[in-house]
């Protein structure tokens, strides 16, 4: 038997998951020049998660990293096993049977809570779903969204909040030409949301909104930012915190809202007000939600380590509509161990751990691994980092008894799975693209399962 990672026997790696901490894995095992297999598996059809799902319509930018991990992809070796979900159509005790390695890199998919009574009326609703929705997560498509009242609460001070709360408050002319779903660019057309509250627990220099994204807020054909002057006003800590020399973060962003407070009164027809230190307490409604209440917090602790506490005065906002944006959570997937509090796999440099000791063959890297932090080119040194603890294990990782892709790939097919491969996904891209160009979008997502299925069947 000859020994793995060689170019008689190359190393075998299932990554799960096709967002970029995925794809940067995939990029820094093909850096290592080890002799390497890399089968990536995705439950959705169609790889690229959060910059798919995730990134805002409007930020088209961002979303140019495909070009990278389509250059990752195109590698010898690789392939994609899209529309399999790990846990479900393959457990992943059978998995590590076809691979030396599995590397999770799955996400955070579900939300953290707010525990706060009438969290769940009909109206309040979590950011990931109208994110998925306007996305054309497959997951969302079906989502309605009552859009018909004139308040909107959204609570968070995340760049996940601000993306919801710029998807809300621009036209349809500024939405047009981007690659928002169909469904969602008609559904708020006839929003009649005005006025959205944008509210923060803790103070403007804790909020975690980078400027860029704040700033965008600032900049919209028919929504004003509006900024209360009190809300600015720092107590001492905040303060040391602000002028901290390294906190250019917050430098930034308190610079953006004090010349939103100076703005003169506008009369746009939309607004969007920015709020600090109210932290949720109930969402109040009927057969739905008609209002948050909050309480005003101040702030305690040391700088940098500041957390919110109640004062026991509340204010009341009247609304019809609130999104939770307060993070995301890890999922757990049934065989592999999973920290509940925290929901990330239990992991040492990406080493997946089981009462302190490393499991071998299992890593994990991404917001699996660390929790929702960080943007996007984040996961690139975290993805290496796994990688490297992968490498050098390598010598000591039992070689997996299957070695043959294309095994699993008929093992799935009888289970009912149609596996959906790269060059599927290239021919859904040219689809979307080519169905985007006749409504002048640079892609028109398809949206339902059957219809992805339908193009690979083509
Ligand atoms: P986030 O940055 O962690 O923000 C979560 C927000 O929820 C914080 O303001 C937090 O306040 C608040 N929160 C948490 N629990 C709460 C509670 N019980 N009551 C009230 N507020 C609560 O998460 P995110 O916005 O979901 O973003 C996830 C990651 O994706 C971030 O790293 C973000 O930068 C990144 N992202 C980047 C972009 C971009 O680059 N354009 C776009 C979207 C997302 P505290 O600070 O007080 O905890």
């Amino acid at each position: 038997m000859h020994a793995t990672g060689t170019s008689e026997c190359p190393l075998r790696v299932a990554i799960v998951g096709s967002g970029p901490s995925g794809f940067y894995a995939a990029e820094s095992l093909y850096k290592a020049a080890v002799p390497v297999r890399i089968d990536l598996f995705d439950r959705l059809p169609v790889p690229f998660g959060l910059v798919r799902g995730g990134v805002a319509p409007d930020h088209p930018k961002i979303k140019t990293v495909t070009r990278i991990f389509d250059r990752i992809a195109a590698h010898e070796g690789f392939q994609f096993f899209g529309n399999v979900q790990v846990g479900r159509d393959i457990a992943v005790d059978e998995l590590r049977r076809y691979y030396d390695a599995v590397l999770f890199a799955c996400g955070a998919e579900a939300d953290r809570r707010l525990e706060v009574p009438g969290e769940s009326l009909p109206g309040s609703h979590t950011a990931t779903e109208f994110v998925g929705w306007y996305n054309g997560h497959p997951d969302y498509r079906d989502r309605e969204f009552d859009l018909s009242s004139e308040v909107a609460v959204i609570v968070g001070q995340g760049n996940v909040a601000v993306d919801v709360c710029r998807i809300l408050s621009k036209t349809v002319n500024e939405l047009k030409d981007t690659d928002i779903a169909q469904h969602a660019l008609e559904a708020l057309a006839a929003s009649r949301i005005r006025r959205i509250h944008l509210v923060g627990r803790r103070g403007p220099v804790q909020a975690r909104f980078t400027s860029q994204e704040l700033r965008e807020l600032g900049a919209l054909e028919a929504c004003a930012p509006v900024v209360d002057p009190a809300d600015l006003e720092l107590d001492a800590a905040s303060q040391a915190e602000l002028e901290h020399p390294d906190n250019k973060h917050s430098q930034k962003n308190l610079s953006i809202l004090r010349e939103f407070a100076e703005r003169p009164p506008s009369d746009a027809p939309k607004q969007c007000r920015i709020r600090f230190l109210r932290g949720p307490v109930e969402i109040r409604g009927t057969a739905r939600v008609e209002s948050v209440v909050f309480e005003r917090n101040a702030l305690e602790g040391e700088p940098f380590h500041l957390w919110a506490r109640g004062t026991g005065e509340t204010e009341t906002l009247a609304c019809g509509l609130v999104f939770r944006s307060v993070g995301y959570r890890g999922m757990a997937i049934p065989g592999v161990p999973f920290d509940e509090k925290r929901g990330v796999f239990p992991n040492v440099q990406g080493r997946i751990i089981e009462g302190g000791s490393p499991i071998p063959g299992l890593y994990a890297a991404g917001w699996i691994k660390r929790g929702p932090s960080g943007i996007i080119g984040t996961n690139k040194p975290d993805s290496a980092e796994t990688v490297k603890a992968l490498l050098e294990d390598m010598p000591a990782l039992p070689p997996c008894p299957r070695r043959d892709s294309l095994e699993l790939a008929r093992l799935l097919h009888e289970r009912g799975v149609r596996v959906v491969t790269y060059a599927d996904w290239q021919a859904i891209d040219a689809e979307e693209i080519a169905r985007g160009q006749q409504a002048g979008k640079p892609r028109e997502k398809f949206t339902r399962l059957e219809d992805f299925l339908e193009v690979c069947r083509r």
